[in-house]
């Protein structure tokens, strides 16, 4: 068996059961070619059995703390049937069929994403040792949940800082109708294609915010920016929004857009669709003095290392600037980042920069966070990405 011997001191973090051995923690490491590795502190204490990634620079991942515990079938199957049971017991999801089954390190299986869409199972399979584990993973699905199919839906970006090449189609069964309908939560129903779509097909996370935000809507002439299939535009019409303007870059999912206004029984609000880019289009309608009573900012990942940050927040603060000076006074701003480098902290300190040169006072009313489908781990505070500040801006 192979094994890591850390530097002196470098054991802390493992005792506290954070899952992420950097390569910089490592006295002595194993071959390129290893697998499962036994990890050692430097006193040659046994702390924790993992996987190992070579080409990564978060080297290995630590999927057990028990010495008698093997990573084999057995351990994802144990895994996977808790995972899937804190979801079947959580209220919000009885009668949805669209919700995360493991959200990684968080549900403690460092590497894998497992997403249920109706009759399909979605996955990502993200480091070396996860990948090679596929058809344990495969089994445990199967057997758990008896899915139709399961389609692997890999994000080939972090597949590929650990080597992988990008991973995309049926693993097991049937492939994915190429649209299919899913409920979320809250009951409101959303057009996806597993396939082409975003991430495994859709944002699961943001199904709760949906609703909470729609709350404010009544009677409002709202923007929602980077609206994808349009979950916060559909919930504000049915939350009586007076019409709807959906901004998104993606043709395709202005497409579904169209059609789960129809579907969830929105089709009377009057409705703009506008493919566009974002950072444009404000800019348009600040010069063209367009206002709204609420605007909804949800863009993608703009961080994706640390040495994106300071960008990134020159991306929140721009949006989030021209949106404040679109909104009528006492109008609503839902603003989002789920970079999960860009802190709770760190995000309300832009949109603070952002109303200072708007000239705007804004209250935060809401603080929002992932789904409970999307839980965080105590010892792995990285698993939070996603945070929403609900604000007056007058
Ligand atoms: N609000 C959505 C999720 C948004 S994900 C929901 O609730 O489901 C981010 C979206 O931003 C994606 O749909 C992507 O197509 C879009 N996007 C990314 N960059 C963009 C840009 N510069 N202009 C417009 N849309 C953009």
């Amino acid at each position: 068996m192979s094994s890591i011997e850390l530097k002196p001191g470098r054991e802390r973090p493992v005792h506290n059961r954070h899952p992420w051995i950097f390569s910089g923690a490592i006295a002595r490491g194993p071959s390129a070619d290893a697998d499962e590795v036994e990890i050692y502190s430097h006193d040659g204490e046994w702390l924790a059995r993992g996987l190992w990634s070579p080409q990564s620079q978060i080297r290995a991942r630590i999927m057990t703390w028990k010495y008698d515990e093997p990573i084999d079938g057995l351990y994802f199957r144990r895994r996977i049937a808790n995972a899937l049971s804190m979801r079947l017991k959580h209220p919000a999801y009885n009668d949805a069929n669209a919700m995360r089954i493991v959200h990684g390190e968080s549900d403690l299986i460092p590497g894998l994403i497992i997403d249920r869409y109706g009759d399909y199972v979605s996955v990502q399979l993200l480091t070396r040792g996860i990948d090679e584990r596929r058809a344990d993973i495969v089994q445990a699905i199967v057997d758990l949940m008896q899915p139709k199919g399961i389609f692997d839906r890999s994000d080939p970006e972090m597949r590929n800082l650990e080597g992988l090449s990008s991973s995309h189609g049926v693993l097991w069964g049937e492939a994915p109708p190429e649209t299919m309908i899913i409920s979320h939560p809250t009951g409101l129903r959303e057009t996806l294609d597993l396939d082409n779509g975003q991430k495994t097909g859709g944002y699961l996370d943001q199904a709760l915010n949906r609703i909470a935000v729609a709350a404010y809507a009544n009677g409002a002439d709202v923007l929602d920016c980077f609206c994808y299939t349009g979950g916060f535009s559909v919930a504000a019409a049915l939350g009586g929004a007076r019409s709807i303007t959906a901004v998104d870059g993606s043709a395709m999912a202005l497409d579904a857009l169209q059609n789960d206004i129809k579907l969830n029984g929105a089709g009377s609000t009057p409705l703009e669709i506008v493919e566009a880019d974002v950072f444009k289009l404000l800019r348009k309608y600040r010069d063209e003095e367009r206002r709204f009573d609420m605007i909804i900012l949800d863009p993608p990942k703009f961080a994706h290392s640390q040495a994106q940050v300071d960008r990134a927040t020159h991306g929140y603060k721009d949006i989030n600037l021209l949106a404040m000076k679109l909104l009528r006074p006492g109008g609503l701003l839902a603003t989002y980042s789920c970079s999960g480098l860009v802190s709770p902290d760190l995000f309300q300190k832009v949109i603070f920069g952002a109303s200072v040169d708007a000239q705007r006072d804004v209250q935060v009313i809401e603080r929002h966070t992932q789904a409970p489908d999307h839980p965080v781990l105590l010892s792995f505070p990285e698993g939070e990405y996603l945070k929403g500040l609900v604000c007056r801006v007058w």
